[in-house]
Formats: C-alpha cells, structure tokens, sequence
C-alpha cells in the first residue's frame, strides 16, 4: 500500500499546488501535466491498490492454510472464492518400545483374539528396532503431508506408549480420518528379500466392507507414487484380511511395508534420510493422488 499511499499523496499535493497559482509566473509545465493527468493517475492507483491487495490475500491464505491445519483449527483451507474441505490423515507409526502380548479380537464381534500389539522386525545392519524406523518415518511423512495442507493425526509421537491394534484404530476413527495410513518395515527369513508393498484389506472380508474399495484406491495411488519416487522393488498392493488394525477400522485404510530389514543393504537404506525423504514423498504423492489434489 505504501506506493498507493505515495502516488494518492503526490496527486493531492499537484493539485493544491495548481489551485493555489503558486509561482503564477512560471507555471511548472510537470505541475500541468500532472494536474491534467490527475484522473489517470487515480485510475493506476485503484489498480495498484487492487493488485497490492489481492497479492496479499493470497500470500496469506498460502501461508496460513497448512499451519492452521498443522494445528489442527480444523479451519479449512482457504480457496480462491470457496473454502476447500481439509482433509485429516491419521498416521500410525508401528509397534511401540515394548510388545502387548494380551490379546484381543480381531474385528468387531469376532471370538478370535490376537495379541495387542506385536515386537516387530528388527534391522540387521543398523540394529534399530522396526518400531524406531516406523516413527522416524511417519514424523518426516506428517510433516510432508501438512507442507501439501493436510490436518495430520498421530497415534503416537513417542515409544513408549501401550497401543494396541485396535486402539490404533479407534484414534482415527475417532478423528473421522479420511485416509489412515500405518508405517511399517518387513522382516524375511532370506536377507536377499527386498522391496515395499502396500496392503489393503481383502475384498471378501466381512469387517471391511464398507471401507474395501476406497482403501485399494488409495493403497493403489501410493504404491504407484511410491514406485516412481523411490524406483525400488516392489511386490504390488497386497490384500489382507487378517490384521486386526484393518479389521476395527471404520475409515479408508492402508499399510505401507516400507521395506525389508531383514535385508543389510535395504535395512541401511532406510535408515538414509534421503531415501526417507523420497518414500514420504512418494506416500504424500499418492495421497494427493487420492484426493484429486
Ligand atoms: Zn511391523
């Protein structure tokens, strides 16, 4: 506003300076000009207000949008005329510091049980527990998700915490997630075994149903981002009707297997933070793709 401001003054000044036939002997040639050129100059003010002020306006909504979301104001981002629906990603970061044995039921009314919450893999190059490796992940993958304006939900932050699978669950859907995405690593008995997936739950899977087909698209749009921005192996999207966070999930849902630990030369690699860096980015990649963004 500043140049708004200077130009409205000069205007203002020339024409007291005319009116008042200052220096009536010499009548400054400028000052005429100025004077005739008046409603010009007013007119290329109104447009440099304009431009100022638009130009702020959206350099404020770029800026505010993904912190207030980062937040979580759950304000929704601000569009170009309507505000547009900000999405909520909850991020479950695998395993915890100490395994739960106790068990629980696989799905809602199910009589089968299974253990709270497993150990995990551990890598056999770096020695870090899977559980490390799935944070260190997840937190670079909130941070990726909430830089593209995405309202983010952890289920954990830290290690030491007692979550089970379903309870995992139970935090996004009580978040109301548009998409719940869980961060793991993969163990093999063979250390050549290497490469990521992407797990849905099945089709046939009576617990599922609802949430069945927007999590294949959604695992879909991931390992495909994942693939071009890692360019590692990949064994596909793999359906899944046997874990129990999938089961207990009202909300879209998707397993991203990183890669093996039980390989030395993949376990090093991501434990890289540049290799972290294209793995959250190709997840965030296919979140976008996800939600048409
Ligand atoms: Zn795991």
């Amino acid at each position: 506003m500043s140049h708004s401001l200077f130009f409205l003054i000069l205007g203002v000044c020339c024409y007291i300076i005319d009116s008042m036939k200052i220096l009536p002997g010499i009548r400054f040639r400028s000052v005429q000009v100025l004077k005739k050129s008046y409603i010009s100059l007013l007119a290329i003010l109104a447009l440099m207000a304009a431009l100022v002020s638009s130009a702020s306006a959206a350099g404020s909504s770029v800026a505010v949008a993904p912190a207030g979301s980062g937040q979580g104001s759950g304000s929704s981002s601000a569009g170009s005329t309507q505000a547009k629906k900000t999405y909520v990603i909850c991020i479950d970061p695998g395993h915890q510091l100490k395994g739960n044995n106790q068990k629980e039921p696989i799905g809602p009314g199910a009589s089968e049980k299974k253990p709270k919450v497993s150990s995990g893999t551990l890598g056999v190059a770096t020695k870090k527990p899977e559980y490390v490796l799935n944070l260190e992940i997840s937190l670079k993958l909130k941070k990726e998700l909430e830089k593209r304006g995405y309202k983010v939900v952890m289920t954990r932050e830290k290690h030491n915490v007692n979550l089970s699978n379903k309870d995992r669950s139970d935090i996004a859907n009580k978040a109301k997630a548009d998409l719940f995405i869980r961060i793991h690593a993969d163990g093999d008995t063979s250390p050549k075994t290497e490469g990521f997936s992407v797990l849905y739950p099945a089709q046939g899977n009576k617990y599922t149903k609802a949430i069945y087909a927007k999590s294949k698209l959604a695992s879909e749009d991931i390992q495909q981002e994942m693939k071009s921005a890692t360019k590692a192996k990949s064994k596909g999207v793999v359906p899944r009707s046997d874990l129990t966070g999938f089961n207990w999930s009202k909300v879209p849902v998707t397993l991203v297997e990183v890669g093996f630990m039980t390989s030395p030369s993949e376990d090093k690699r991501l434990s890289t933070s540049a290799y972290q860096d294209k793995l959250t980015a190709g997840i965030a990649g296919g979140v976008d793709k996800y939600f048409h963004k």
